[in-house]
């Protein structure tokens, strides 16, 4: 058995979770599987590298300075808890020393220029994952396992240069991961690599989009032909729901690539949305476990959709940071070419859109954006449109979109309805609807005053605190 194991930042709070991560993988490297090991920045790491880019673009050269120190601090203290052979520890110090000194230079040139390219962004963020995989492996070190560590890029995983949300390029990734880690991978000894980031042809480093390590652990697995990948998390698996908003939320056993995506996409946290892609094809199995309960339920993620459980719906996903924008005009009835006008003005602003309505009398089109982005496209699309056949454009922020997913819900009557009467006995009142042509989910909009009570109430409807973990199993 050939697996790749990814540990993400919830599990890199410091050296104690780092422990924690050698244990687990040493429960399975005594049943004589093969591992890789993928490795995310330590928690919050990526986000304040973020904010310091931010500042550095200021010129802020105390806030730089005080950041250096703080990262400094957090990763020796993590190596100093985790390694106590003198030799491993002493490595491990300079490597940590030496990076972050490359960093603070680079930090300070982006202050002097006040601009950071997307090139350089991606260089700074790496440091994330380079500074933890560093400590995770001596980690293992200390504990007398051979165990090298890679850059992304240095194991292989070549990708284009679209900085910030770089693509893979498989088929010479599959090529290079496979020259460079399989030799390790055969004799036993254990290779450790940076998760997010990877290089392209020239060697510059890129990044995979935030939560990229799910991915990079999914094109490992697939470059080298694993049989599973194992995201650890800090959850039992996938839930139902977000056990803060509904307390009944439980584990779903098993789930299909499909219904992971569609979730992905709509916002829950379970896995990067690209992840699957890799795997997909070979059916790798993608196991989502809890660092913290190592031997508690988990998630599988796999191909067979609907064998595993009597469930019509698996997953009742909320968005909140969104907002609705409403473009209308009675002339836009029966007039063609209205929608392609406004979804290619947001597409040109490379404008991120969840969820689109158009009315059947033709006299409105809704759409869902990210709330952050609000005022700049009603901004855009004001300037474009307006005047023309649009004569309103308006947009609401106090709202939040509930997507239920579930494979078991195409071609199934009345799933909709029952879905629409669990809200409105509720007496809450449903804004926009959409249904994506793949049946796989049903998503709408409420006013977020009533965010909590819709999720339980679906949760209660389609009973979803009861899964029938013995039939999902088989
Ligand atoms: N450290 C990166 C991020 O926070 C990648 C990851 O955690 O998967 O986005
Ligand atoms: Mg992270």
């Amino acid at each position: 058995m050939k697996i790749v194991m990814k540990f993400g930042g919830t599990s890199l709070t410091d050296g104690e979770g780092i422990k924690r991560v050698v244990e687990i993988t040493k429960t399975s490297l005594l049943k004589e599987i093969k591992i890789v090991i993928i490795v995310s920045a330590m928690a919050s790491i990526t986000d304040s590298l973020f904010e310091v880019i931010s500042r550095a673009e200021l010129g802020d050269l105390e806030y730089i300075k005080d950041f250096i120190g703080k990262l400094a601090t957090i990763h020796h203290n993590a190596v100093k808890v985790t390694v106590n052979d003198k030799e491993i520890l002493e490595k491990a110090m300079s490597e940590i020393n030496a990076l972050v000194k490359e960093l603070e230079r680079i930090l300070f040139s982006v202050s002097y220029l006040r601009e950071a390219t997307p090139r350089s962004r991606d260089y700074i963020l790496s440091f994330g994952e380079k500074l933890s995989t560093a400590i995770v492996c001596a980690a293992f070190q200390n504990q007398k396992f051979e165990a090298y560590w890679f850059t992304g890029g240095e194991a292989g995983i070549i990708t284009d240069d679209n900085f910030g949300d770089a693509k893979p390029l498989m088929n010479i990734t599959t090529q290079q991961v496979k020259e460079k880690i399989n030799p390790l991978v055969e004799e036993a000894q254990i290779p450790i690599i940076t998760g997010y980031i990877a290089r392209t042809q020239d060697n510059v480093t890129t990044t995979l989009g935030r939560g990229g390590s799910d991915y990079s652990a999914t094109i490992i697995a697939r470059a080298l032909d694993f049989d599973e990948v194992w995201l650890w998390k800090d959850t039992d698996g996938i839930m139902t729901a977000d056990p803060k908003i509904e307390p009944m939320a439980t584990t779903i056993p098993i789930i299909s690539y499909s219904e992971a995506i569609e979730m992905a996409y709509f916002g829950a946290k379970v896995i990067h949305p690209k992840a699957l892609e890799p795997v997909f094809e070979q059916q790798i199995k993608v196991r989502i476990k809890n660092i913290f309960n190592p031997n508690g339920l988990d998630t599988i993620i796999e191909k067979h959709p609907w064998t595993n459980t009597d469930k019509i719906v698996k997953s009742i996903v909320m968005i909140r940071d969104v907002a609705m924008v409403t473009v209308s005009g009675t002339e836009m009835i029966g007039m063609p070419g209205i929608a392609a006008k406004v979804f290619g003005i947001l597409g040109d602003n490379k404008i991120n859109i969840l969820m689109i309505s158009q009315s059947s009398s033709e006299a409105n089109i809704s759409f869902i954006v990210p709330r952050g982005d609000l005022n700049n496209i009603v901004n855009v699309v004001e300037s474009a449109l307006l005047g023309s056949v649009v004569k309103n454009i308006y947009s609401e922020s106090d709202i939040c979109v509930v997507a239920v997913v579930g494979v078991g819900m195409k071609g199934i009557p009345g799933v909709a309805a029952k879905v629409f009467k669990a809200v409105a006995d509720e007496g809450i009142n449903v804004r926009m609807i959409a249904q994506g042509s793949s049946e796989l989910n049903i998503s709408f909009v409420v006013g977020e005053e009533n965010d909590v009570r819709t999720v339980r109430a679906l949760h209660k409807e389609f009973q979803m605190d009861k899964f029938n973990r013995s039939v999902s199993l088989i």
